[in-house]
């Protein structure tokens, strides 16, 4: 751990690997580095693993892989505090010689039947500081017989406490509402959770903490240990918790999802980190559109809300369409080739004869296959056919669905698709065999003549549909895709005049039956 230096700004995240990083998570880190990077600050990473049943090596991974992944990249750390358990002892040691902390033997069923009479009272639960009074005899007796203990931190009675934070302006707590003397450590000296995240905030010299709102009950608890500890506190920012569309606290149902899940499905680091952004900060003036540079000089604590933030998922859609469109071609084509491959619609070959890079052209990667052909795809090809849908593209994901017709040997066409409105099926062979009539004339195959030409011929009708429709679904087999000219340069005048025809052949057929 580095030493703070004068005037520093030093801030924390500090996950539980109790689950794998979530878009909360996420955002309390992004508010973090922001804020240190902004102030030329440290951001710092700390896994607070000390319940150690639900804590797991496979979600700390998780989260670090998900912020490696998000280029949220702490300047220290990562620090577990299941490494630093000697360091919460010794502090332990020290309140309890100096009398700020105490030893207490009360059983589990004694407290039970306290809270039951306060229960009947109608008072809120608190511990009464029975073991506060114990003798040092008494103390010394009850360790020797080796009684379960507790060790608990003595609080003032009536106190009010104060702080002043950054989002939600003064916050005021009295201690009487804090439920009397709390544990601080178990009997073997392992600390409870407000006890090692007051230490180690002290020990990391952390000047601000930045998390959510749902930490608010545990910051005058934390305080308390920290005055006993005689440490300052740092400064305090809650910051809105996430809610759903519905204004319920933020889960599953809503779309909230891990940032591996968002990651899977194709969404785009930049997409998802300036999304997260929006979830309880708000930029001066109407600009939504934030890289993570612009982040690091827009963000401010000042213009955190205070109200919930409400997580909305078309707007992420939103913004990942955005920035799919501002992709250039390879960049796509690469993020595309992994759903291509899962999608089953393309295989990748690696290859041993790779071009070094001193003859100066591209090393590739991987060679490209449709699956029960022989030759490859190019990158180029598989450009030109992504490209048609970088417009529309909302998640990566989608590319499979939009694309499949282009990898596929036979269209399987639902008869009726073929029909433009009212059209019956003798119209719609007449469309097709007059478009196969057309493009056979086309000299060079390229959308622009294609275009030129088939236009000409469907506007001597008044509605263009009755020639193009049917042609478009004939090379797609789809309801929705791209515009017919686009595709017939992609697929090329063989495939194209096959499909003419496979797709009059289907017309056939379901007559026939
Ligand atoms: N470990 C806590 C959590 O994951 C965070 C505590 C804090 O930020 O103070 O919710």
């Amino acid at each position: 751990m580095d030493r703070k230096k004068k005037n520093e700004i030093r801030v924390r995240f500090a996950p539980s690997p109790t689950g794998n990083l979530h878009i909360g998570g996420a955002r309390t880190a992004l508010f973090n580095y922001l804020y240190a990077k902004k102030n030329k600050g440290r951001f710092i990473l700390r896994i607070e693993d000390t319940d150690r049943e639900r804590s797991t090596k496979e979600y700390e991974d998780n989260i670090m892989r998900s912020l490696e992944w998000l280029e949220i990249n702490s300047d220290e750390g990562p620090f577990r505090q299941s490494e630093r358990e000697e360091i919460y002892k010794k502090h332990i040691e020290r309140l309890l010689e100096e009398g700020k902390a105490y030893y207490c033997f009360c059983t589990r069923e004694h407290l039970e039947k306290m809270r039951n009479k306060q229960r009947e009272k109608k008072e809120p639960p608190r511990y009464e500081g029975k073991c506060f009074s114990l003798t040092q005899k008494e103390k010394e007796r009850l360790l020797k017989e080796k009684k379960n203990f507790s060790i608990r931190l003595k609080i003032p009675e009536n106190e009010i406490l104060e702080f002043d934070d950054l989002v939600r302006g003064k916050v005021k707590f009295n201690t009487k509402d804090i439920g009397g003397d709390f544990v601080i450590a178990r009997d073997d000296f392992s600390a409870l959770y407000n006890f090692v995240c007051a230490v180690d905030d002290m020990d990391m010299e952390i000047t601000h903490v930045i998390r959510g709102e749902d930490h608010i009950s545990n910051t005058p608890k934390q305080i308390l240990i920290q005055r006993a500890l005689g440490f300052l506190s740092p400064r305090y920012a809650h910051i809105a918790m996430l809610l759903g569309s519905d204004k319920s606290k933020l889960s599953k149902r809503h779309g909230a999802a891990s940032v591996t899940e968002y990651k899977e499905k194709g969404y785009l680091r930049e997409a998802l980190i300036n999304f997260i952004a929006l979830l309880g900060w708000r930029p001066p003036g109407e600009r939504e559109i934030f890289s993570l540079t612009e982040l690091i000089e827009t963000f401010s604590l000042k213009d955190c809300q205070r109200s919930g933030a409400v997580f909305d998922l078309q707007k992420l859609d939103y913004l990942n369409g955005y920035y799919i469109r501002n992709m250039k071609r390879e960049d796509l084509v690469n993020a595309c080739i992994p759903y291509l491959v899962k999608a089953g619609l393309i295989e990748a070959k690696f290859e041993e004869d790779r071009y070094p890079p001193a003859y100066g052209g591209v090393v590739p990667q991987a060679s490209y296959y449709v699956p029960g052909k022989k030759e490859k795809i190019s990158f180029q090809k598989l450009g030109e056919i992504i490209s048609l849908y970088q417009e529309r593209m909302k998640v990566l994901s989608e590319v499979g669905e939009f694309t499949d017709y282009f990898f596929k040997e036979n269209i399987d066409y639902q008869k009726e698709l073929l029909f433009w409105k009212d059209a019956k099926e003798e119209d719609t062979r007449k469309a097709l065999e007059k478009a196969a009539s057309i493009l056979s004339k086309v000299e060079n195959w390229k959308r622009e003549e294609i275009e030129e030409k088939m236009i000409k011929e469907a506007s001597k009708d008044k509605d263009k549909g009755k020639l193009l429709w049917p042609v478009r679904v004939a090379l797609s087999g789809k309801k929705a895709s791209a515009g017919p000219f686009d595709i017939m340069e992609v697929l090329g005048p063989e495939t194209t005049f096959k499909r003419l025809k496979s797709a009059k052949n289907a017309l056939k057929r379901a007559e026939n039956q």
